[in-house]
């Protein structure tokens, strides 16, 4: 049931990204031969599955391997398998497009970006993959025949918009890569891809830990007295070890490097490496990384997370999101567990409770290993919390277990220094001696709470503010409570009051002043009653008329904004308005009120000064166009 040879359109995108790789900007193509060698080490961990799962599916697994065969004369390269090949939708589906999440940001980014490494970082975090033989090739031709099905497909390109496909009738189970490979480099036989020597290479620095045998078949003289001739040797040129299995002292820097490549789709070094194992009642092997760089799905809500689960070298899934929370989702690696079953499924290791333990074991080591790189002053510390910061502190809200380790990693914007972060420790190190808390200040943006009024009576005395602008910091700082017995306390929530406890004037001066104000307070109440719950004079201002605060338990504006944005109702807050006594504004209106009682000027007026505290915060106000007629008739009679 052979079909015509039917031509396709690529992808937009998966279009955009072939040009790319067509026109190489990667200087290092060898690295198209690890990804096909991944691919193919794929798919044999799927038909292993497969046919564990299925017994009825017939196909044979007595040997399953890896060939490379180069053609010298025909200047190709073939990758073949037997592993569970492709079915025709396959092949269109999984080589025709790009369904992966972030692709079109990744195109969006990468029209952006003119110099060619960092488009090339920016490709990296995507794994091209498959795509990448047309580095090296002018021409692919895949042939592939998914486990269990009769007919078989192929499909070739030139990598310039169209591909053709057709459905054939014999093949192997399985899948070959035929490269048709671009002119040698005449200086460079290094990369020459035919030659046996260069793909030996090749495969011994980066696919040596695949755990299938890469072959490939060999020529060698033989010398028997006079004669010599050509036999052909059949030679494994990789050594199959798993990597997390051996002893740490005997892997290599570089073994790691290239093994968390081949995990993580990731060109760029992880930033540091954790190997542990554990003996006795559960015995188990882990090799984690933390990447160097965020994947740009970070944030996406559908992103994978986890890492490899293998039962005793065995591969069983990707992405196992039971050994590793949510909060850390960006740490790859492999678990090789000696007592689960091989048949484990995912909602048996939901409730497993080995493998909770292990997970709680990997967590710590993973915070405490960036503890470390913390402590000892390392910058990679800095890189770590500049990517991953955001996604970590989540924990603080969902793994209440960690929370206090999440703190001691944690570092925050400041008052106390406008270019580094500082850890609690660090604020802790740096209180006045009577200051019992820790004052924090959460917002859209560093400029926009550091210029907030709220902040005035706090730089008056220099007392440190840290500067939470994260969206995810608006949900912890209520969680958590306290650090190291201190406090966290907002500064735009409940009293605040610096004054020095024994300045008997400043409290008579204060006393003073509430009872002066008494009537203009009580009278704006009521005028603002839609808006705020409370009108009260501030101790936290200096320069500002006056500032919005909320009680102690109030939703703070941004959270409210995010739960409505998130499609939550929730009640508008009303907040508190606060007034400066010795700001002349506030004087005056005072004064207006006692002279001549309340008229529409002084309710303007009112409105005024409810609209400026909230713009100053950074806040929305609700009538924006009112607040600028009522500001703009001010000014015309003030001229
Ligand atoms: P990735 O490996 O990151 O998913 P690739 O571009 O390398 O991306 O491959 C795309 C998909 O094509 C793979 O996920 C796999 O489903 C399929 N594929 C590629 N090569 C093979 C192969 N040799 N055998 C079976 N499926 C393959
Ligand atoms: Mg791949």
């Amino acid at each position: 049931m052979s079909s015509q040879a039917e031509t396709v359109e690529f992808q937009a995108e998966a279009r955009q990204l072939l040009q790319l790789m067509v026109h190489s900007i990667y200087s290092n193509k060898d690295t198209f031969l690890r990804e096909l060698i991944s691919n193919a080490s794929d798919a044999l961990d799927k038909l292993r599955l497969a046919s564990f799962r299925d017994k009825d599916l017939g196909v044979d697994i007595s040997d399953p391997h890896i060939r490379l065969e180069p053609d010298v004369e025909r200047r190709t390269l073939t990758v073949r398998d037997n592993g569970i090949g492709m079915s025709r939708e396959e092949v269109v589906d999984l080589i025709g497009t790009i369904a992966k999440s972030g692709t079109a940001e990744l195109l969006r980014e990468l029209k952006q970006t003119q110099a060619g490494a960092a488009a090339q970082e920016l490709i990296g975090q995507f794994g091209l993959g498959f795509y990448s033989s047309f580095m090296v090739a002018d021409k692919v031709t895949l042939v592939t025949r998914r486990a269990g099905e009769e007919t078989a497909t192929r499909w070739e390109s030139t990598g310039e918009g169209t591909y053709t496909i057709e459905t054939i009738d014999k093949a192997p189970q399985g899948t070959a890569v035929t490269l048709h490979l671009k002119a040698a480099d005449d200086e460079d036989s290094l990369h020459d891809y035919t030659r046996t020597g260069t793909l030996r290479e090749i495969v011994k620095r980066y696919s040596d830990f695949i755990s299938w045998p890469v072959r490939m078949d060999v020529q060698r003289t033989v010398t028997e007295g006079e004669t010599t001739r050509t036999v052909t040797e059949t030679e494994t040129l990789n050594s199959m070890k798993a990597l997390w299995a051996r002893p740490k002292a005997e892997v290599g820097e570089d073994e790691y490097r290239e093994f968390y490549k081949h995990i993580s789709h990731d060109w760029a070094d992880p930033l540091e490496t954790i190997h542990m194992r554990a003996e006795g009642t559960f015995e188990y092997q882990a090799l984690l990384f933390i990447p160097s760089h965020a994947p740009m799905d970070l944030f996406m809500r559908d992103a994978k997370r986890g890492v490899q689960l293998y039962v005793k070298r065995v591969f069983i899934m990707e992405d196992c999101e039971d050994l590793m929370p949510e909060y850390l989702r960006f740490v790859k690696g492999v678990v090789d567990a000696q007592d689960l079953s091989l048949n484990v499924s995912r909602e048996i290791l939901q409730k497993d409770r080995h493998i909770q333990m292990m997970r709680k074991r990997l967590v710590k080591r993973v915070l405490s290993t960036v503890k470390e790189m913390r402590d000892a002053e390392d910058d990679r510390y800095r890189t770590f919390w500049g990517q991953f910061g955001q996604a970590v502190k989540e924990g603080l809200v969902s793994d209440p277990d960690n929370q206090e380790a999440i703190l001691e990693i944690a570092s925050f914007d400041s008052t106390a220094d406008a270019e580094r972060q500082t850890t609690l420790r660090q604020y802790i190190e740096r209180m006045k001696d009577d200051q019992e808390n820790i004052y924090y200040l959460t917002g859209p943006s560093r400029s926009k709470v550091e210029n907030s009024p709220h902040m005035e009576a706090f730089r008056d005395k220099g007392i440190e503010v840290l500067l939470l602008t994260d969206p995810v910091d608006e949900m912890w700082v209520d969680a958590v409570g306290e650090f190291d017995g201190k406090r966290f306390q907002s500064i735009a929530k409940g009293q605040v009051d610096l004054s020095e406890e024994d300045d008997a004037q400043e409290g008579t001066e204060r006393a003073q002043q509430r009872e002066d104000f008494a009537d203009l307070l009580s009278w704006m109440g009521t005028t603002l009653q839609d808006d705020v719950k409370e009108v009260r004079l501030s101790s936290r201002l200096t320069s500002s008329p006056a500032c919005i605060v909320g009680d102690a338990q109030d939703m703070t504006p941004t959270l409210e904004k995010m739960y409505r944005a998130m499609g939550q109702e929730v009640p508008r807050v009303k907040r508190i308005l606060e007034l400066n006594p010795d700001h002349p504004l506030v004087g005056e209106m005072r004064r207006a009120y006692q002279e001549h009682g309340a008229d529409e000027g002084l309710t303007e007026s009112a409105e005024l000064v409810y609209g400026m505290a909230l713009l100053a915060e950074g806040g929305e106000v609700r009538e924006p166009a009112r607040l600028v007629s009522l500001m703009a008739n001010r000014l015309a009679r003030a001229l």
